[in-house]
C-alpha cells in the first residue's frame, strides 16, 4: 500500500456489545479489504464493558493490526468514549464516527469518503428512515422536531446522530471543545466547516439490547437543550412577568372595588390555597431551571477529565 494514501480512522465506542462485535469486525474488515488505496484504522473504544467485549477487542487487535483499542478505566458514557476515540484518532486524515451495533451500516462509509474527497470538511449521514418504535421513537422524534426551535445554535440537520465523517482539521477543532456536558451533533454543528450530507436507512440493531437506557437518552436530550440554549431561563423570566402582571391587575381590581364601596363578603380560602401552591410551584420551577445551569457550571469548573484511559499494558486480560 502507498505510504501517501490517506489514513481514515473509524471511531467506535463499545459498551457490552459481545453479541454484535464479531459481525461488526467482519463487516469492517470486509470494507477495509474492498477499499484499497486507503490506510484504514479502526479505533475501538471500550467504555468499561462488563462482558466479553474487552477480550474480543483485544483479540481482534492482536489478529488484525488495522484494529486498535483504547480501554477506558470504567463506563464513562457514550459521549466520553466518543471524545476519547476522537483524541486517539486525531492524526488520521479523516475520522468516521459510528456505533458498534451496526445500526450505522459500514457499507455507507465509501460514500462518506467520496464526499470528503470531493472537499467536504464534515459529512453527515442523515437518516432517511429509522427502526426504533414506541416511547423511544416518540422521544427521538419529539427531540428532533423541537431542538432547533429551542436552541440558538441549530443542529446542522434534523435526523442526524453520531454517524458521519470529519476531516482532520474539523477533528482538531472539535478536540478543543473541552466542555463536560457533551452533545455530539450540536458540537459538530458548532464546529462548522464545509458540511455535506449523505442519506441512508438506519438499520435495526444487529444483536443485543440498546446500551443507552431511556433515562440516559432523556438526559442526553436535556444536555443538548441546556448546553445550546438559554431559552429556559428566558421562559422563566416571561412566566414571572406574566404572574406578576396578573397579580398587579388583581390588586388594582380589588382597590378600585374598595374605593367604589362595593364590598362583597369573600370566603377566599380556596383562592388563597390555589394561589399559594401556584406561586410556590412557579418559584420552584424557576429554581429548578437555574439549578440545571448551575449544575452544569459546577461540572465545568471542576475541570475533571472527561474520561481516563487504562494504560496499554494493563488492558484487561
Ligand atoms: N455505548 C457506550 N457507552 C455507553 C452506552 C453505549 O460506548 O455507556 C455505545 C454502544 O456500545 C454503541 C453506541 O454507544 O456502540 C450506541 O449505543 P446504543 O446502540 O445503545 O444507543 P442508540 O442506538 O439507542 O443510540
Ligand atoms: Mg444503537
Amino acid at each position: 500500500m502507498d505510504a501517501d494514501s490517506p489514513i481514515i480512522a473509524i471511531v467506535m465506542p463499545v459498551f457490552n456489545e459481545e453479541d454484535v462485535l464479531p459481525e461488526t469486525f467482519r463487516r469492517l474488515a470486509a470494507l477495509f479489504d474492498a477499499e484499497a488505496g486507503i490506510r484504514w484504522r479502526a479505533v475501538l473504544v471500550d467504555d468499561g464493558s462488563r462482558d466479553a467485549s474487552a477480550a474480543q477487542l483485544q483479540a481482534q487487535a492482536t489478529a488484525d493490526p488495522r484494529f486498535e483499542t483504547v480501554f477506558l478505566t470504567r463506563n464513562f458514557g457514550f459521549q466520553a468514549a466518543l471524545a476519547a476515540g476522537l483524541v486517539h484518532a486525531a492524526d488520521a486524515d479523516a475520522v468516521v464516527t459510528m456505533d458498534a451495533d451496526l445500526q450505522d451500516p459500514p457499507e455507507l462509509i465509501p460514500e462518506l469518503v467520496a464526499a470528503w474527497r470531493d472537499g467536504a470538511g464534515v459529512v453527515l449521514a442523515v437518516r432517511r428512515s429509522r427502526q426504533e418504535t414506541g416511547l423511544r421513537r416518540l422521544g427521538m422524534d419529539l427531540f428532533h422536531a423541537t431542538f432547533s426551535r429551542l436552541t440558538d445554535q441549530p443542529l446542522e440537520r434534523n435526523n442526524t446522530g453520531t454517524f458521519g465523517l470529519m476531516d482532520r482539521s474539523a477533528v482538531a477543532a472539535f478536540n478543543q471543545l473541552i466542555e463536560r456536558n457533551r452533545f455530539f451533533p450540536g458540537l459538530r454543528a458548532w464546529v462548522g466547516f464545509d458540511v455535506r450530507e449523505v442519506l441512508y436507512d438506519r438499520q435495526e440493531r444487529a444483536a443485543g439490547e440498546p446500551k443507552q437506557s431511556f433515562s440516559r437518552l432523556v438526559r442526553y436530550a436535556l444536555d443538548g437543550v441546556f448546553s445550546f440554549s438559554r431559552l429556559p431561563l428566558r421562559l422563566v423570566t416571561y412566566l414571572g412577568l406574566l404572574v406578576a402582571g396578573v397579580g398587579f391587575a388583581l390588586g388594582a381590581f380589588y382597590a378600585v372595588r374598595r374605593i367604589l364601596g362595593i364590598e362583597i363578603a369573600e370566603t377566599g380560602f380556596t383562592t388563597l390555597v390555589t394561589l399559594l401552591l401556584f406561586l410556590g410551584g412557579v418559584q420552584l420551577i424557576g429554581i429548578g431551571v437555574l439549578g440545571e445551569y448551575l449544575g452544569r457550571i459546577y461540572d465545568e469548573v471542576k475541570r475533571r477529565p472527561l474520561y481516563l484511559v487504562r494504560p496499554n499494558d494493563r488492558a484487561r486480560r
